[in-house]
């Protein structure tokens, strides 16, 4: 039975696909049983995703009886590969679990301050995956290229060679954590991770403050770790400033090479442009296109989705893109007024940036954890605001006007001290003028 339906398979399946994925499978037969087995759980799941309902459609197609399908794993079949090792091999598909967009690739990427450090590291990772800095942990701003960065990896490797490659947001990792929970399937969720050769989580940040989630990471990083699989995480902030981060983690995520990322200088924004632009077919003048890079500075997300504004707007207008046009379509982008900012919106922002709860900000508590974060959104409150000091601690539970000073002053001097603290918060300050 196995041998028709594996010959009808390799009539309707890409030779690549074909080698990869079915000839691999062990299969053997009784009465009323077909039983194909595979070297890995992460290969059986791959094998059920692309071909189990077409296996199954001709099982039945092909078989006169009722026949029940099993599937196994048996770790010893790997065993085959190794064997393989003088004979070239053939290059094999990589096996992904989870989604890598396609359109993020190296050659998309345009290089230039502010990611320069980080693209030679992503590079250096497609490159020797595992060997070299591991984990890698790119961090910064919203926008400024980190999962852009982290699929191209993936698709380097997914276009180079046989990887397992499982992707994840933070937030996913966390969710599928609490279903598997839920479901009594940790096992089961811990082994879909430690099979992989490449494990990518972006915006890690997402599992600060969640303690089984990051116990439960904190396992699948040693377990990789240990046998040199290559980890890739990003963040929006070093594992420094991971607030409520276990410790553990903390110092593992140090390893390896932890890589920030900067907002474009002018001349990278203007390229970034132009390659967009081209991408998406579409002229963009000089004139224009110096408007959009000098006025939309530090989010490339943004960059792009002013392009794409201007251009779904020409598209069905039918007006070409000229300064005038440009200036209209984007006008509110362009003439953003600053809006003025509330020291509610401030504690609101620092709170979660800190990961505290909002109604601390107000509170009398004096431990460090909610302490500096009260300090730091006083700081901010009178760099931001007109307001004065008394006017300021009224609205922090009533504190004295020589709180809000102690804070100011403190914060101040910790921004003289420390450089690292300076460019934290000015990055803090620049997110809430947003
Ligand atoms: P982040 O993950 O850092 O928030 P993204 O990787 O999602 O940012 O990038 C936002 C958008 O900007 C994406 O569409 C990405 O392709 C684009 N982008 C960012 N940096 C670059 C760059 N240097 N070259 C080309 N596109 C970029
Ligand atoms: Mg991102």
């Amino acid at each position: 039975l196995w041998d028709r339906i594996s010959n009808k398979l390799q009539e309707e399946v890409p030779a690549s696909r074909f080698d990869a994925w079915i000839s691999p499978v062990f299969a053997s037969e009784t009465e009323n049983t077909l039983t194909l087995t595979v070297a890995s759980r992460f290969f059986l799941d791959g094998l059920k995703n692309s071909y189990g309902a077409r296996i199954a459609a001709l099982v039945n197609e092909f078989a006169s009886a009722d026949i029940t399908i099993c599937y196994a794993v048996d770790q010893t079949l790997t065993g085959q590969s190794d064997r393989k090792d003088d004979i070239p091999a053939e290059p094999k598909a990589s096996l992904v679990d989870g989604f890598i967009d396609p359109r993020f690739t190296f050659e998309n990427f345009v290089v230039g301050s502010g990611n320069e450090f980080c693209h030679a590291a992503s590079l250096a990772v497609a490159e020797k995956p595992g060997e070299i800095y591991n984990p890698l942990y790119l961090y910064g701003g919203v926008g400024l290229g980190k999962t852009h960065l982290i699929n191209a990896v993936a698709n380097s490797l997914i276009s180079r060679n046989h990887y397992r490659i499982a992707y994840r947001t933070g937030e996913r990792f966390t969710n599928e954590l609490i279903q598997a929970i839920r479901n009594g399937s940790t096992d089961q969720f811990r082994n879909q991770y430690r099979q992989v050769d490449v494990l990518i989580i972006d915006d890690i940040q997402f599992i600060a403050g969640k303690d089984r989630t990051q116990e439960e990471f904190f396992h699948t990083f040693n377990a990789l770790y240990e046998v040199k699989k290559q980890i890739i995480l990003t963040s929006d902030r070093s594992p420094r400033d991971l607030v409520n981060l276990m410790e553990r983690l903390r110092s593992r995520f140090n390893w390896g090479l932890v890589a920030d990322i900067q907002p474009p200088d002018l001349e990278t924004r203007l390229a970034i442009l132009s390659s967009k632009a081209e991408l998406a077919g579409v002229q963009l003048d000089r004139e224009v296109a110096n408007l959009l890079a000098s006025r939309i500075t530090n989010n490339v997300r943004e960059l792009e989705g002013a392009l794409t504004r201007l251009t779904a707007h020409s598209t069905l207008t039918g007006r070409t893109i000229d300064i005038a046009f440009a200036r209209h379509v984007l006008r509110d982008l362009l003439h953003e007024e600053v809006r003025a900012i509330s020291v509610e919106d401030i504690q609101k922002q620092v709170a979660a940036y800190y990961n505290i709860n909002v109604r601390e900000m107000a509170s009398a508590k004096r431990s460090r954890t909610v302490a500096f974060p009260r300090h730091v959104a006083m700081y901010a409150s009178k760099e931001l605001t007109t307001l004065s000091l008394p006017e300021i601690g009224s609205r922090f539970g009533g504190k004295d006007h020589t709180t809000i000073l102690y804070a100011v002053r403190k914060i101040a001097k910790m921004r003289e001290d420390d450089e690292d603290f300076d460019e934290e918060m000015n990055r803090i300050l620049a997110q809430l003028k947003r």
